[in-house]
């Protein structure tokens, strides 16, 4: 088969903001609907609250901080499991919320906000705190990486986190699949009884500028087997290996033909029980985000629309390489390119 390459830029989507600056992306973190869609994601809640009653040992009694703490949510679980403080680091004005609803809720006392981002708060908390015993965050954003707030975390894990400390997540993986969209694309051939051939088309060319889109994707849209692209152990990884990814020639047997390929990703927060800091552990609570996972998340996948349909039949073999990297103008952003042969 030809050389085939697509090249996106991704974007920053709805609320976020994109290519204007921090301010900007800042901004977007105060609309209430933004921090709602994540308080409401049932998969995501119940993952990171199980992760931590299960390792309530890891919190009680020790120093917790929150990177991105927005509303507070991870702050409050932390606080309530006998945290004996939790330093939360919000860079939005949505800091004087999460101020505000820790003392609602009778934890004031535990709760100690900074209102900045966390690579510009010096490097000793309220308190002459120098260390942290666990770092929480939830940093995930579209691609996974979107947003690079995992850079963030990594400053703070080096800044502030004391040598035996741990980190929840502590575990990624980017995985990617070819998908067909013709479950989406379909629904132009009848409308009423008519067909709308040149609308369908134009849509197509649309979904292709607007690349990478978000869509909670059937397993059925998949074409092939799922490949892991990335897997990061937050503890060790550099920030370089986030800022510039590639895999060359995974292998995939696909279906039938294809029109874009999907990405998506799991975190695991790895110390429940016995599964140790490995990761391998049967115990280990994972949050997913997979078109076979039944609970649907707010992240859904990233989809990536080729700007060809590639011919292929039922068993046929091919190799897709992937490269994904943070744009020079605006290190929230990442372009994403795939080479199918
Ligand atoms: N922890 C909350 C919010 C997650 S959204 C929850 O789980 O619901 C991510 C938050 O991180 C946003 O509120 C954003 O403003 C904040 N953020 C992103 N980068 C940051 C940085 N470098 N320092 C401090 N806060 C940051």
């Amino acid at each position: 088969m030809a050389a085939f390459q697509a090249q996106r830029k991704r974007k920053l989507e709805e609320g976020v903001g994109a290519g204007d600056g921090e301010a900007v992306y800042f901004n977007g973190y105060l609309d209430h609907a933004v921090h709602k869609k994540m308080l409401l994601d049932k998969a995501r809640m119940k993952m990171y609250r199980e992760a931590f009653e299960r390792n309530a040992h890891l919190f009680k009694g020790k120093v917790v901080m929150d990177i991105g703490a927005g509303t507070g949510i991870l702050s409050l679980l932390a606080a309530r499991l006998g945290a004996k403080q939790v330093f939360s680091v919000e860079a939005s004005a949505m800091a004087k919320y999460c101020t505000k609803t820790a003392e609602e809720n009778g934890y004031g006392d535990v709760i100690t906000v900074i209102n900045g981002k966390v690579e510009e708060i010096g490097t000793v908390l309220p308190g002459d705190v120098q260390k942290v015993d666990v770092i929480i965050s939830e940093w995930m954003g579209l691609l996974l990486v979107q947003e690079s707030v995992l850079d963030s975390v990594l400053y703070a894990r080096d800044q502030f986190l004391r040598p035996n400390g741990v980190l929840f997540p502590s575990h990624a993986r980017i995985y990617f699949c070819p998908v067909s969209m013709e479950s989406e694309m379909n629904v132009w051939d009848d409308i009423e009884g008519f067909h709308f051939s040149t609308l369908k088309a134009y849509a197509k060319d649309q979904l292709i500028a607007n690349s990478p889109l978000r869509r909670h994707l059937a397993a059925s849209d998949l074409v092939s087997s799922p490949k892991l692209f990335k897997y990061f152990n937050l503890k060790t990884m550099k920030v370089e290996s986030v800022q510039q990814m590639r895999s060359s020639n995974l292998p995939f047997v696909v279906d039938r033909p294809f029109d874009a390929i999907a990405v998506w990703f799991d975190v695991r927060f790895a110390y429940c029980d016995k599964s140790k800091d490995s990761g391998s552990g049967g115990t280990a609570v994972i949050l997913s985000t997979s078109p076979k996972e039944e609970a649907r998340t707010h992240w859904g996948q990233a989809v990536i629309v080729l700007p060809q349909t590639v011919p292929a039949e039922k068993g046929q073999k091919l190799h897709i390489s992937c490269e994904m990297g943070q744009s020079e103008p605006n290190h929230r952003l990442y372009e994403v390119s795939f080479n199918i042969q």
